[in-house]
């Protein structure tokens, strides 16, 4: 039976730091605070994904208590998750998300961060999709104190006899 999986995340913008989204490093004044790269798009993503698995979600997996976890590159964190939903026994169907962002603007890096996502995630190009939208000037996106994303993720069982490593 196939499953579904929803993720939402935000990060706050802030001076001195990088803006990384799926694992693409975009060229901007501001980039997004946290305990990791703050990469709020594999964050989506890796919730959605664990919801589908009804395996938690990010912060049980990796805690920001844990300096394991201190910068890490969360694409590799995206990664981490997808090895262990195959050893699990599920393949990913789709992907779908939306990034919620007041500027810089998104398009001429869409196909550079749908590329580092879908080798991330080892699946066909054409089961990740990823939107951009803005904040209409409204709310925090609006006003680019910080971003959202959001992501739907669907799971399919292995067939049978072909177990993931
Ligand atoms: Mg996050």
């Amino acid at each position: 039976m196939s499953r579904t999986g929803i993720g939402y995340d935000v990060h706050r913008l802030q001076e001195g730091r990088r803006l990384v989204l799926g694992g693409v490093e975009i060229p901007h004044e501001r980039g997004l605070e946290g305990h990791s790269d703050a990469d709020v798009l594999c964050h989506a993503i890796i919730d959605a994904l664990l919801g589908a698995a009804g395996s938690g979600d990010i912060g049980e997996h990796f805690p920001d208590s844990d300096d394991t976890w201190r910068g890490a590159y969360s694409l590799e964190l995206l990664g981490l998750v997808c090895a262990r939903l195959s050893v699990a026994g599920w393949r990913i169907g789709n992907v779908d998300s939306t990034v919620i962002i007041e500027r810089p603007k998104l398009g001429p890096h869409r196909q550079a961060i749908l590329t580092s996502l879908a080798e991330e995630m080892a699946v066909a190009a054409d089961r990740v999709n990823v939107k951009f939208t803005t904040g209409e000037g409204m709310g925090f996106v609006g006003r680019a104190e910080g971003v959202a994303a959001l992501a739907v993720a669907t799971l399919d069982p292995a067939p049978t006899g072909a177990s993931g490593e």
